[in-house]
């Protein structure tokens, strides 16, 4: 079986340096907001450029306590995206705003004019999605916002790494967030996640959010939660933020295979990437009217496919409180054509010659 992403195999190649690195957690007793933590949050800031790197239980939560921390009126509306993960949604309004989903255009992320049509004197805030680890288009986000005065959140939970305009996704925004669930291009071998931030303010805020609200151990200064990075799973990270740059360019040269061998298929779509962007392929998603029988195909053929997302976030039932009365998302026909195919960095040449050469023999037929 050809798998989306092989853990398992992923583990074998580091085995030894994760097993060191768990073991010195335990050894140092370093469990919680630890030496491991603050190494991890040190590297992590390094990488990417920024002031502040905050470490949370997982990206879910940090999303919700970005947006706690940036203190807007109760009832903000918050822009987001219709095709996402719910965690992009729910975190509005777990904080007690209001979600206005946005449509998506033809390369999945954000679409732009939609997004400035429904601006509303209400309007706070926008959370962008660099989907599948393709960056939005980062100067008109940042451009919508200033005119209008709204914070820009980047939710870069699949996009680790990814560059637009050279510059790393989640430096834009006044605020973004990192998810490192396992399968992530970097993930951890349980929940983790990360805020990062340039304003100091923010980043007091998010972090004694996260942690009870305290400036010392039992001086609570605000009413927190508790939220907060592992040593274990830092010193996870910490071994493969090492291979996150490798594993990106290995993701980026199975997406060339792909562009080179099926651009001539004319029943598949291929994802539309802008050049001043540096993709890293979280998500290799094509898009055709076959879908279900094309996956079924490989399935018999031992290659696992994923679809993201099967629902557009306006058709979950979780959303139906919102009544979103206005005519259809693309992001809904997108929904029923779209399909993910094996990317990560534990496909080899030989198993990505595989899966080509059967998508190949399915439209022969
Ligand atoms: C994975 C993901 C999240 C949530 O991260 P968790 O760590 O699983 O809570 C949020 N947004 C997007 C776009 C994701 O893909």
């Amino acid at each position: 079986m050809i798998k989306l992403l092989d853990l398992n195999k992923q583990y074998i190649m580091l085995r030894e340096k994760i097993n060191v690195a768990i073991q010195n957690v335990i050894d140092d007793t370093a469990f919680i907001n630890g030496k491991y933590a603050k190494i991890f949050e040190n590297n992590y800031a390094d990488y990417l450029g920024v002031n502040h790197c905050i470490g949370v239980g997982n990206g879910t939560d940090a999303l919700e306590i970005a947006i706690e921390a940036l203190n807007l009126p109760k009832g903000s509306e918050i822009i987001v995206p219709v095709n996402s993960f719910i965690a992009s949604a729910e975190c509005v309004s777990r904080n007690g705003h209001r979600i206005v989903f946005a449509d998506i255009g033809n390369d999945y992320n954000i679409d732009i004019l939609d997004v400035k049509k429904r601006i509303t004197k209400n309007t706070k805030a926008i959370i962008v999605v660099h989907l599948y680890g393709n960056p939005c288009n980062m100067d008109k986000i940042c451009e919508i916002a200033k005119d209008n005065q709204l914070f820009v959140i980047e939710d870069c939970a699949q996009a680790h790494g990814a560059k637009y305009l050279g510059k790393k996704v989640g430096t834009f925004g006044d605020i973004s967030t990192f998810s490192f669930y396992p399968g992530k291009n970097l993930g951890a071998y349980g929940d983790a996640g990360c805020i990062i931030t340039d304003n100091e303010n923010l980043a007091i805020r998010c972090r004694m959010i996260a942690n009870h609200g305290r400036i010392d151990k039992y001086n609570h200064i605000i009413e927190g939660r508790n939220s907060r990075l592992d040593g274990i799973q830092a010193g996870i990270l910490n071994v493969k933020l090492d291979y996150l740059n490798e594993w990106n360019n290995i993701r980026r040269n199975h997406a060339s295979m792909y562009f080179e061998e099926l651009s001539g298929i004319s029943n598949i779509i291929l994802p539309l990437v802008s050049k001043n962007v540096e993709h890293v392929y979280h998500q290799f998603v094509i898009r055709t009217e076959e879908r279900d029988v094309l996956q079924e195909y490989l399935k018999k053929n031992n290659i696992e496919t994923g679809i993201h997302y099967p629902i557009s976030l306006n058709k979950l039932e979780a959303f139906a409180y919102l009544d979103n009365n206005q005519p259809k998302y693309l992001a809904e026909e997108y929904s029923r054509e779209i399909l993910s195919l094996p990317i990560s960095e534990t496909v080899d040449y030989d198993e990505m010659q595989v899966i080509i050469q059967t998508i190949k023999k399915y439209y022969k037929k």
